[in-house]
């Protein structure tokens, strides 16, 4: 949050880029052409989700150390508690610490594949809070801890209004900054960013907007859904016209997003962009440029500082 902090000091927005661990050896192979291709691009750092359960940790340790180490990115590795033993957690916190990441975003997790619900493991923990208590017990001020924000609430056991009473318990355990569920909206983030500060959590806590580019309509409306998140009625009249045709698609969805994201940075409330790439380099590249923060695309050096916000939108 430091390095963040500075060069938002300096008017300069900054970004990051979220990947998950691929099901084969090519798919991770490629992955790490793809992040070291991202670099180019700038991000302030990039992070590695953590599989529900533990599936598939092994991968995420070793994606972390390999983009740490060999590409010598920043990285954040998510980190999940529930249905999980402990002996997991400290396993990858040394993984973590030992590659020299600096940063975990620590999460209850979702329910792994083979269940419905998820569940606490035995002597282990129920909520994120436990979580981030525990590593800043173990590791005081070594790990950057981020958490997780819902600006259409989490499930369908909370609103966001009664998150955010939650999200605050998590700040207090020594959360550092919050990164949110993805979510179409300017007005519902903005407002609901309104109401996360007004209940007590700093500006020293920066709130990072997740953003999922536009690939393909069908996986708009499917990630949409499953997040339930609120869809902007222009969107869908812009969209559906041009939904069998993909580069059409992501050349609208490159300009909705990019206003999306202009809204967020000129509200003042943020000044970081989290990107979902899902694994995928070019809708997250098309609104990066839009948005004229990054280096050129065939940049390949990159020391190149991303352009300051303001002055690059003219
Ligand atoms: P919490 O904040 O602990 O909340 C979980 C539930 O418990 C909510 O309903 C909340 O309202 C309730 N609650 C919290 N505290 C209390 C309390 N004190 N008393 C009573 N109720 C309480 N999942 C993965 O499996 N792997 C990932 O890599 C991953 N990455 C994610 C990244 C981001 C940015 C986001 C937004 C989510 C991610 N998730 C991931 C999904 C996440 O694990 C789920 O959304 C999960 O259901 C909630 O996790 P949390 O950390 O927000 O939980």
């Amino acid at each position: 949050t430091k390095k963040l902090a500075a060069a938002h000091a300096e008017g300069r927005a900054t970004y990051s880029f979220e990947y998950f661990p691929p099901k084969t050896a090519q798919g991770v192979q490629n992955l790490y052409d793809r992040m070291d291709r991202m670099h180019a691009f700038g991000p302030a750092f990039i992070d590695v989700t953590w599989g529900a359960g533990g599936r598939l940790s092994n991968l995420t340790c070793e994606m972390i150390k390999v983009a740490q180490t060999t590409y010598g990115l920043e990285t954040c590795m998510h980190l999940t508690c529930t249905d999980m033993e402990q002996s997991k957690l400290d396993d990858a916190l040394t993984e973590a610490y030992n590659a020299g990441c600096t940063n975990i975003l620590a999460l209850r997790g979702d329910p792994p594949r083979e269940k419905e619900k998820w569940e606490q493991a035995e002597g282990g923990f129920r909520y994120a809070r436990d979580l981030v208590k525990y590593i800043k017990q173990k590791y005081g001020d070594h790990f950057d801890v981020g958490v997780a924000g819902y600006p259409e609430g989490p499930d369908e056991d909370t609103n966001a209004d009664e998150h955010i009473a939650y999200l605050k318990e998590k700040v207090d355990a020594g959360g550092t900054y919050i990164i949110t569920q993805m979510c179409y909206d300017a007005d519902i983030f903005i407002e609901w960013a309104k109401k996360v500060r007004a209940a007590g959590i700093p500006d020293s806590v920066p709130i990072i907007p997740g953003i999922m580019p536009i690939q393909t309509h069908a996986s708009f409306l499917r990630r949409a859904n499953w997040t339930q998140c609120r869809v902007p009625p222009e969107w869908h009249e812009k969209l559906e016209p041009v939904k069998n045709d993909d580069v059409a698609v992501r050349e609208v969805g490159k300009d909705l997003i990019a206003d999306f994201c202009r809204k967020l940075l000129d509200s003042g409330i943020t000044m970081h962009l989290h990107f979902y790439t899902m694994n995928l380099a070019v809708s997250t590249r098309m609104v990066l440029e839009e948005l004229a923060v990054t280096p050129s695309s065939d940049s390949t050096d990159p020391t190149i500082k991303p352009l300051p916000w303001r002055q690059s939108l003219g």
